[in-house]
C-alpha cells in the first residue's frame, strides 16, 4: 500500500480545498445554520465540477474509469473542513445517485444522473422507517405490482434531502413473504400524487425529512435492477459510503485542531499564551494523533476499494467507526480549549460540535459498526 497520495489525488485536493477557500468559507457559517435545502450552493458545485467527480463522462461527470473511493473521500473530507452544507450535498449526491450508478439501465442513468452532475437536481437514498433503522430489513413499505405500475404504501424518516429533492431512491418490499430476499429499489420521482414530504429539524442543520406514500402509482420503468435486488444495493452503497462519512469525520477534527492551535497561541491567562502550558499541549497532542490514526483507517479503506479488492464491510465499519467517534473526541477537546467560547452560539467550535453528534449515528451507529466488526472477526477464526 502507498501511503502517498498521487500527483493527480494531490492536485485534486488542493483544487477543492481552492474552490472551498474562496467560495464556501466566507458563507460557511450561515450556510451551516440553514436546514432547507440551498439551491445556490448546489448550483455552484455542479457549476465547480464537483459532483461530476462521482459520475461517468457519458452522463455529463468527469470519471472515465470506474468510480474512485479516494475521491470521494478526499473531495468530502476537504469540504467538511471548511463547509458541511457544501459538504452533505456532495455527499448525498453520491449516497443517492451511486445506486442508480450501480443498478440502473442506460434510459434511468440518461434521465436521471446528468440533472445531479449540474446540481439542478439532487437526490435521496430512502431507506429508514419508523420502525425499521439500525434494523433496515424490517422495512415495512409495501410496492405492490398492479399492471405496469408498482403502488407504494408506508413511510420513510430521517431522509437527508427530503422532501426536496426530485430524485428518490426509495426501499421497499415487493415480496414481504422473502423478507431481505424481496426488498427492491425504486426512483419516485418528488411530483407523484401519493407521495407526501414533510421537513424533520436535527441538533445541527441538515435538510432532512420524511416521505409518506399513499396508493403511489409508480412506473415499473422506474425499477433499479431486478425485484429483490434491493438489499444488494443497499448494502453495496452503504459499504463504500459508511467509511466515506469517516472522511467527513477527518475534516471536521481537522478544523477544530487548526481552530484550537490557533486560539492557543493566541490566548493568555496567567500572562502566558495558553499553549505554553502542558495541559493544552497534550491536548493538541491526542487530537493530533488520533486524527491521524483515523486518517489511515479512512484512506486504508479507500485504497482497498480502488484496487479492486472487494472493501470488506469490516474494513468500512472500522473506518467509519472509528473516525466518526475519533471527531467526537476531538471538538470535545477543542470546546475545552476555547473555554466559555466553545459554547457561545454562533462560535465555529460550537457549530463543530453539533455537527459532530450525527456522524455517530447515520449510515448505521457506531453500536451497528462494531457489529459487523465483530461478525466478520468470528466468522473468520
Ligand atoms: C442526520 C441524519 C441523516 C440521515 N440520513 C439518512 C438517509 O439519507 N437515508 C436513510 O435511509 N436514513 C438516514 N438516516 C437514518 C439513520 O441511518 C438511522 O437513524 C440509524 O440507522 C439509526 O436508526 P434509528 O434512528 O432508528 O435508531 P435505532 O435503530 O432505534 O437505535 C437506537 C439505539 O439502539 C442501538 N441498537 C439498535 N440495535 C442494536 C443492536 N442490535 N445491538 C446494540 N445496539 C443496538 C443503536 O445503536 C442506538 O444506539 C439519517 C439519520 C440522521 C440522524
Amino acid at each position: 500500500m502507498n501511503f502517498r497520495l498521487s500527483p493527480d489525488d494531490e492536485a485534486l485536493k488542493a483544487r477543492v480545498a481552492q474552490v472551498a477557500e474562496t467560495r464556501l468559507r466566507p458563507r460557511a457559517q450561515s450556510w451551516g445554520e440553514r436546514d432547507e435545502l440551498n439551491w445556490e450552493l448546489a448550483k455552484a458545485l455542479g457549476d465547480e465540477g464537483l459532483f461530476g467527480l462521482l459520475f461517468p463522462t457519458e452522463y455529463g461527470g468527469a470519471l472515465s474509469g470506474p468510480f474512485r473511493a479516494t475521491t470521494l473521500y478526499l473531495v468530502r473530507e476537504e469540504l467538511a473542513r471548511t463547509c458541511v452544507a457544501a459538504e452533505e450535498l456532495f455527499a448525498v449526491q453520491g449516497l443517492g445517485g451511486y445506486p442508480i450508478l450501480l443498478a440502473g439501465n442506460d434510459i434511468q442513468k440518461r434521465c436521471y444522473l446528468p440533472p445531479l452532475v449540474r446540481g439542478e437536481q439532487v437526490p435521496t437514498f430512502a431507506l429508514t422507517e419508523p420502525g425499521a433503522g439500525s434494523d433496515p430489513a424490517a422495512l415495512s413499505t409495501m410496492a405492490r405490482r398492479d399492471g405496469g405500475d408498482y403502488v407504494l404504501n408506508g413511510t420513510k424518516c430521517f431522509i437527508s434531502n427530503a422532501p426536496d429533492a426530485q430524485t428518490n431512491v426509495v426501499f421497499a418490499s415487493t415480496e414481504p413473504q422473502a423478507g431481505r430476499r424481496g426488498l427492491s429499489a425504486l426512483i419516485v420521482e418528488r411530483d407523484t400524487p401519493g407521495l407526501v414530504g414533510r421537513p424533520m429539524h436535527t441538533l445541527a442543520p441538515h435538510v432532512i425529512g420524511e416521505l409518506t406514500f399513499e396508493d403511489c402509482r409508480v412506473p415499473r420503468s422506474h425499477l433499479l435492477g431486478e425485484e429483490g435486488d434491493g438489499w444488494r444495493i443497499a448494502m453495496e452503497t452503504l459499504d463504500l459510503f459508511r467509511a466515506s462519512v469517516g472522511a467527513q469525520a477527518l475534516g471536521l477534527a481537522q478544523a477544530a485542531l487548526v481552530l484550537s492551535i490557533e486560539y492557543a497561541r493566541a490566548r493568555r491567562q496567567f500572562g502566558q499564551p495558553i499553549a505554553s502550558y502542558q495541559a493544552i499541549q497534550f491536548k493538541l497532542a491526542d487530537m493530533a494523533t488520533e486524527l491521524e490514526a483515523a486518517r489511515l483507517l479512512v484512506y486504508s479503506a479507500a485504497w482497498e476499494w480502488d484496487h479492486g479488492s472487494k472493501l470488506s464491510p469490516a474494513a468500512s465499519s472500522m473506518a467509519k467507526l472509528y473516525a466518526t467517534e475519533m471527531a467526537g473526541r476531538v471538538v470535545d477537546q477543542a470546546v475545552q480549549i476555547h473555554g466559555g467560547l466553545g459554547v457561545l452560539r454562533g462560535h465555529p467550535v460550537e457549530r463543530l460540535y453539533r455537527e459532530a453528534r450525527a456522524p455517530r449515528i447515520y449510515e448505521g451507529t457506531s453500536e451497528i459498526q462494531r457489529l459487523i466488526i465483530a461478525r466478520e472477526l468470528l466468522r473468520n477464526l
